[in-house]
């Protein structure tokens, strides 16, 4: 039994217990979070833990072409999972940085516009925290689950990841950067078997350097996809030969960016834009996402804006939580609702 499955009937109450007060006071606002705190009381579901990867510079053309044989884990999480190849990034960049910031915010880049205002890509101490850049207060999905009891850890193979910990240094139990992905994912695989954590993300890096290197979609980069796919297959294993995470998993599997030739620098290419995005776990319908989700529009192969609903990386956060039946990150903006269905015991907008 997990750590957050003992604590969240505990959460449950304070949660609750606050929302009688606050309905006899004067809490502004409250009333906007009801159903999300009464959908805890009831559907306490299977799932307690949430692993998210991200495969920096995925091109979902590569998964596509090396079919699979050269993708046999990725295409164990389509076959038997939700998913689509046509999600989106976020509209500003397709860097690195900004679209992970915005997996774990569920916000857009621009700070103006309510944004995390992280739009550089390196190892920069200024601004210091995401928080700085912002302007303005920003809570990752690590607050919300750190917040129910639950643990929290990131596993990156970049440097510049170390901003996450600077900006939610309490929330974020365990981080790890180690830029071999081989080293890094067997340090993964061991907190897995050894720790009971409610989410942790595993950033892998290496498609996103050979892309660099030889160029995005080339023979190199291909060859490189399939590698990370034998990294993402030791965790899948992890998971499913582990009578104490098997049944209780779900994965979310993403990109921060594409690519093709020489960069993914310009957000305005398909190439650069498209990333994977794919769920898989205990409950998770087997299903194109778009055909599960009519309230969400596939982008053909333009970008959509963020008035749009479209599926992005930076549902990430949102999607999370709501497998971990917590509530979304507060003024978050992609999937605040939670209303990306990837279950087969959500309630379906289609049939509603
Ligand atoms: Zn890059």
């Amino acid at each position: 039994m997990s750590r957050l499955g003992v604590v969240l009937p505990a959460l449950t109450l304070v949660l609750s217990g606050g929302l009688a007060c606050a309905a006899a006071s004067e809490a502004p606002d409250a009333a906007a979070r009801p159903t999300t705190a009464e959908r805890r009381i009831d559907t306490l579901g299977p799932i307690d833990t949430v692993v998210a990867i991200s495969i920096d510079g995925l091109n979902p053309n590569a998964i596509t072409k090396l079919r699979k044989r050269g993708t046999p884990a990725l295409h164990r999480l389509i076959r038997t999972g939700a998913s689509t190849l046509n999600a989106r990034t976020e509209l500003e960049l397709t860097d690195t940085l900004p679209n992970h910031t915005g997996m774990v915010t569920g916000r857009r880049i621009e700070a103006a516009t309510g944004g995390h205002g992280v739009t550089w890509n390196d190892d920069r101490r200024r601004p210091s925290t995401v928080q700085a850049a912002a302007g303005h207060e920003v809570e990752s999905v690590f607050d919300v689950v750190h917040d129910a009891g639950g643990s929290t850890a990131y596993f990156a193979s970049k440097t510049k990841f170390s901003l996450w910990e600077r900006s939610w240094d309490e929330a974020i139990d365990t981080d790890v950067i180690i830029e071999n992905n081989r080293r890094l994912t067997r340090r993964f695989v061991a907190d897995l078997a050894g720790t009971t954590r409610s989410f942790r993300l595993l950033h892998l890096s290496a498609p996103d350097a050979a892309g660099h290197d030889h160029g995005f979609m080339s023979p190199r980069y291909l060859e490189t996809v399939t590698a990370t796919d034998r990294l993402v297959g030791k965790v899948l294993r992890a998971i499913s030969s582990s009578p104490t995470l098997s049944g209780h998993t779900a994965v979310i599997l993403t990109s921060d960016h594409g690519g093709r030739g020489a960069s993914h620098r310009a957000p305005n290419r398909p190439a650069n834009y498209t990333v994977p995005f794919m769920v898989w776990g205990p409950d998770v319908a087997v299903a194109d996402l778009y055909d599960i989700n009519p309230t969400y529009t596939d982008p053909g192969r333009t970008q959509s804006t963020y008035d749009d609903a479209t599926i992005r990386n930076g549902d990430v956060a949102n999607l999370a939580l709501d497998l971990l039946e917590l509530p979304a990150v507060t003024d978050s903006e992609h999937n605040v609702a939670q209303d990306l269905v990837t279950l087969t015991t959500d309630p379906n907008p289609a049939a509603g």
